[in-house]
Order: structure tokens, then sequence, then C-alpha cells
């Protein structure tokens, strides 16, 4: 018998190997048993099962959990003043000569304890929760030295382990030169400390960097790729958001998971993302705080076949996103996505740009139970709305949350 029975529902499986739009399955059922999906299929055909709780939706509609695959959730404090500075008419280097900008957050969350930063960030996950994420991934970068770095991971992994929500962390070791601090100095602090202690302690998944002119250089971002290679850690890169750096070609070298924003990346760029088997993260959150006017090439993502992926980018600057059906809504708005392609973005492609496809982004034998359930009339109401506000009900592994 079953734990579980999800009846007279639709499901958006998304899973590529269920024919039609979204994968979808029209008067549905889903059986759940110790936390995974054991089958989905017709209501018709899962009638002959039983299970401790069935439990009738009215029709509604199933989907993966939502999974927010780019977020800066962990920071000291905001910059909300910031933000009202600039629309008074300060600009950008008045507030970072005043020690805003970056410097800002970096300051707050060296000041912040562990559990401070926990706490900060906890409202933020709920938000994002209730907008129907269940894993999401945080970065740290804005510590930028050893114990702050550190400090930023175990805030997030404590973040997850009290709330039901997968967490996966990510080193982010190159985000900016900390004020003050040698170049050199700090690209060998990345490579030499960061990365072998955050690896040791088993504190990230990954490795990221921020490859941009006002960020790291090439070079830079390549001894750290090397770095994170031999600590058998995988690697992913915040690539093409300003200018054209050939980030996303020098992350398929390494086999990275995915480049993220990529507003600027060329057809060489792609083409060499589409051979290395890596997930594009676009980022409209940041595209829309930002006013950019250079949208990412979608299309000839769709002609190489690299899987779009859509997040939150949550973080204090440049996106503080707290609404993941937001991105939905202006993927499809601003970069052109069908809502197909947007929910894709934050399920089945979101999970391989973690590396976590076989566990999460699908409905299908297997995987883990991770859902939501919308009451919408079909799934493309979830970008429809500007901002949907969230599913009637997540579950997490099975339980409901
Ligand atoms: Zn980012």
């Amino acid at each position: 018998m079953w734990d579980r029975l999800l009846t007279d529902c639709h499901v958006a499986t998304m899973d590529p190997a269920v024919p039609g739009a979204f994968g979808a399955i029209e008067d549905a059922a889903v059986g759940i048993q110790d936390g995974r999906i054991v089958r989905v299929g017709r209501r018709v055909e899962l009638a002959g099962y039983r299970a401790q709780r069935v439990e009738p939706l009215g029709g509604a509609w199933v989907t993966p959990g939502l999974i927010d695959c780019h977020t800066h959730l962990v920071f000291g404090g905001n910059r909300a003043h910031e933000f009202e500075q600039r629309l008074e008419g300060a600009t950008y280097e008045e507030i970072a000569r005043a020690g805003g900008g970056i410097a800002s957050s970096v300051k707050a969350t060296r000041l912040a304890s562990r559990e401070e930063l926990v706490e900060q960030a906890r409202p933020r996950l709920h938000a994002l929760m209730r907008g129907g994420v269940t894993t999401v991934e945080i970065k740290s970068g804005y510590g930028l030295d050893l114990p702050s770095e550190i400090k930023m991971l175990e805030a997030a992994k404590a973040l997850g382990e009290g709330e039901p929500v997968r967490v996966v962390p990510t080193l982010l070791a190159l985000h900016a030169l900390p004020p003050g601090e040698e170049r050199e100095a700090f690209i060998s602090l990345a490579v030499n400390e960061m990365i072998p202690a955050a690896a040791e302690a088993g504190l990230a998944q990954a490795v990221d960097a921020y490859c941009e002119g006002i960020g790291f250089a090439p070079d830079e971002v390549r001894a750290l790729f090397e770095a994170a290679a031999e600590h058998g850690m995988r690697v992913k890169l915040h690539a093409e958001q300003l200018s054209n750096m050939n980030g996303a070609a020098l992350a398929a070298e390494f086999g990275a998971l995915s480049a993220d924003h990529l507003e600027h990346a060329d057809e060489a760029g792609i083409a060499a993302m589409a051979k290395a088997g890596m997930v594009a993260v676009l980022l409209p959150g940041a595209f829309y705080a930002l006013r950019e006017t250079k949208k990412p090439p979608v299309d000839l993502l769709r002609r190489y076949g690299v899987p779009i992926a859509i997040a939150t980018d949550c973080n204090p600057g440049t996106s503080p996103v707290l609404s993941p059906t937001l991105m939905l809504s202006m993927a499809c708005t601003l970069f052109h996505l069908t809502p197909e392609e947007a929910l894709a973005g934050m399920t089945v492609n979101a999970a391989k740009a973690l590396g976590l496809e076989k566990e999460i982004g699908t409905v299908a034998a297997g995987k883990a139970a991770d859902l939501c359930v919308w009451r919408v009339s079909r799934p493309a109401e979830l970008s429809y709305w500007i901002g949907h506000p969230g599913p009637e009900k997540r579950i997490v592994g099975g339980e409901d949350s």
C-alpha cells in the first residue's frame, strides 16, 4: 500500500519522455511512497492501487516543485536605502564611493553572526517557498574572506536544515574584489584556501565566479576552475552579463553545470555550451532591475538545444526578487519564452543546472516527491499572472509543508 495517492488532478510532469505540452497527463493520479513518486499516470490506470491517504484534488494542476537554481539569498542587511538614493538621482559610483553597493553588503555580512545571517535570510526563503520553491541554490560571495565565506555556507546549510526545502550551497569564490584588497592576494586566497576549505568541509556542491569587466578576468576564473577540478568540485559561472568575455566557452572547457545571465553571449559561446551539455540560466529579475535592454539570445539557445533555466537571482543589489512565479512571467514577457519553456526553466532544466536531474525536476516514477498543487485551469496561468501568489499545497519529500 502506498503512503499517498493524489487523484482527480492534472499533472504537468515536465518529463521530456511524456509527449505533448508540459508533458501533461490530464485526469491523472500520482502515487507516493517513502518520499518518492512511485507512479504517475491516468487516473484509470492507477485506480487499482490503494494508499493510506487518498487525496482528490478537485481538478487542480500538479507540477514538480519549483527549483530556484541561482540565488544569493544569504547576506547581511539590505540595500533599500541605496534604492531610495538612486531614485533621488544618486549614481552607482557616488553610492559606491560612500561605502555603498556590494561593499555595504560585505560589511554587513562580515559583522553578522552565522545565526543572524540565518534569521535574516529566513523570511526571504519563506517568500520563495510560498511561491512554490522546493529546492533553492544559495551562493556565498559576500564574505570575501575565508571565515566569512565559510560562515555564509554554514548559514545556507543551517537555513535548509530548519525548513521543508532542499538547499544547495555554492561557493561563489570570486564575486568581487574586497575593498582595499590586493588582486593577486585575493585570487590566491580563493584558489588556495577557500576551495580546499569548502571542499574538505563538504559545504558546497559547486564553485562559481563572476566573469566580467567589473568582476574577474577569464584567466583568473581559469585558475579558480582548475583548483575546483583538483578538489573534485563542479563549476558554474556568471558570464556575459554586461559584456562578452567569452566566459561561456571558458565554463564549457571545464564541463560546467551552467553559465548564468548570458545577455551578451555569442554563437561560439552557445555552441560550446551545447557541446559541453551545459544549462543556460537566465535571470530576468536582474535584467529588469538594471533596466537592461540587451536580451539573452534565446533563439540561439533554442537552435543549439541548450536547456534554459530561469532563476530569481535573489540578491540585495541587482535583483531583490522574492517571487519565483514573477520570474516565470518575466521570462515570457521580457525574454519571449513560452509558458512551457518558463516552467521547464524552474523545474527540469533548473534541476540539471544543479546536477540534480536524477533526483528532482519532473513528476516521474523514482524521483523525489517534491510537488506543487496549483488551483489553475492550465499550467500557462503560472506565467500569465504577473507574480502568481503560489501553490495551494507544497509537498517536499512526500510531506505537506
Ligand atoms: Zn548571481
